[in-house]
């Protein structure tokens, strides 16, 4: 079967969505087939209970650029996080605040054992590192791992074991910090830059704002994309469907096997467990780090602190992160991450009700270095192929974002040609 559209988009995740609205804004015909049944990819809320359990833990930074150009962040509601973080380390939290922004817990938190006093003062040197230049220019930098970057800054490794690794860790998924220092820079850019925040309907509501600016129909659900073909695709259906142009928005290990590619980069796995408690557990709006180095998680907050929408009224949610997937079931996953909340938070923990487990086997590609600069345009594959997403090794909701655009723009090019 013949589609009426000059392009398809395989995948409806940030990146193919982001593809399609730059393709509608020029007035050229595409669908997107997207497999699941639902828009966004890595970034959806499943609304269980009256509570709002976003697929793992993950958080809008509002610097982004391209999101702030994209996003209508007054109708997403955004609840912003407190700038800074509470550490768990030897029995006791300790707040580790942003002093830009909250100088007096800034100047508290100068004497607390998460590093040393110099430690803090080095922070101000990254801040102004990674603050420098253009994002064209960061990403240009000489390129290290993270841990090799922080420790060339000079962070003593009570600092990096803290507060690093605990918080880098969990952003990229990397608790040994292996990921590319201009990764890190430009996550620490963004953090320093703007809140971290979470949408009131959570953060499903970002792909569904930006689908909703598509015309009726334009995703295609339940439409898994078997193989491309020199004219369009099969569908694994075995429906074919014909266009002058493919766009591959999958994540990079489906976009590798749909484009025959052997050299599968690797991926980094997070785990994900709600609880619902009727205690307030966490009053503030803040990221709890695990700086102690033992136990399963991570890290974890309380999203209804930031965003009441989160839970019925009268009840918190509780998310728990975990980096990677471990091999126990997940009840045996439960008892484990109890015992720990147990020590953290006392007894009580007993009456938390268990509401769910994620894991996201592929959450993030390896973005170990070299990574390429995403703020160039991605290639034409072969004509009329073209490709999105995670193509370049980096990943994130900006570039997501900014690859879909770009290679929207690609394909207007090759188009009009
Ligand atoms: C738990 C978690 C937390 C995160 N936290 C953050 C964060 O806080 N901040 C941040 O910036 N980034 C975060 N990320 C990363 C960010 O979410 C991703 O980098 C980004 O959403 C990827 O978008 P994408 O469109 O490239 O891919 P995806 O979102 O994976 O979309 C790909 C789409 O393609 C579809 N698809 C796959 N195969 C086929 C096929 N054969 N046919 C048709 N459709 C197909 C999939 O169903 C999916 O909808 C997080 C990721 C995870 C998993």
């Amino acid at each position: 079967m013949s589609s009426n559209a000059d392009v398809l988009i395989i995948g409806g995740g940030l990146a193919g969505l982001c593809c399609a609205l730059r393709l509608h804004q020029s007035g050229i015909s595409f669908q997107v087939l997207e497999a699941s049944d639902g828009v966004g990819g890595r970034v959806r809320t499943d609304e269980v209970e009256g509570f709002l359990l976003d697929r793992g833990f993950q958080v809008l930074l509002t610097a982004y650029p391209e999101a702030r150009r994209v996003l209508d962040y007054d109708a997403l509601n955004l609840r912003p996080f407190y700038p800074g973080a509470l550490i768990r380390y030897k029995g006791r939290f300790y707040r580790f605040a942003d002093p830009w922004r909250h100088p007096i817990d800034g100047i508290k938190g100068l004497f607390s054992p998460i590093g040393s006093f110099s430690d803090k003062l080095r922070v101000r040197k990254l801040r102004q590192q990674v603050l420098t230049g253009s994002l064209q220019d960061l990403y240009n930098r000489p390129e290290f791992t993270t841990l090799q970057a922080l420790r060339n800054i000079g962070f003593s490794e009570n600092m990096i074991d803290r507060f690093f690794k605990p918080f880098i860790g969990g952003v990229f998924f990397d608790p040994n910090l292996g990921v590319s220092s201009r990764m890190f820079e430009f996550g620490f850019r963004m953090f320093s830059m703007g809140d971290t925040a979470l949408p009131s309907k959570g953060m499903g509501a970002i792909p569904d704002q930006i689908a909703s600016k598509l015309p009726g129909g334009a995703v295609r659900k339940e439409a898994r994309v078997e193989s491309i073909q020199e004219d369009g695709v099969i569908l694994k259906s075995g429906e074919k469907i014909k266009a002058r142009s493919v766009v591959v928005a999958t994540e990079g290990p489906e976009a590798a096997r749909l484009l025959g590619d052997k050299e599968k980069s690797g991926s980094r796995s997070v785990t994900c467990l709600y609880f619902e408690t009727n205690e307030l557990t966490l009053s503030e709006p803040l990221l709890v780090l695990n700086g102690e180095g033992k136990g399963p998680i991570n890290s974890l907050c309380c999203p209804s602190s930031m965003a009441p929408s989160y839970a019925p009224k009268g009840k918190s949610l509780v998310s728990v992160t975990i980096i990677g997937n471990p091999n126990q079931s997940d009840q045996q996953l439960e008892t484990a991450v109890r015992v720990q909340l147990t020590e953290w938070f006392g007894p009580g923990v007993s009456r938390w009700r268990y509401l769910r487990t994620y894991r996201i086997l592929h959450a993030l590609p390896l973005q170990v270095p070299p990574v390429s600069n995403p703020t160039s345009r991605p290639a034409q594959l072969r004509p009329g192929l073209f490709m999105c997403g995670e193509y370049n090794n980096v990943a994130s909701i900006q570039w997501a974002m900014v690859s879909g655009r770009q290679t929207a723009e690609a394909v207007i090019d090759w188009l009009r040609k």
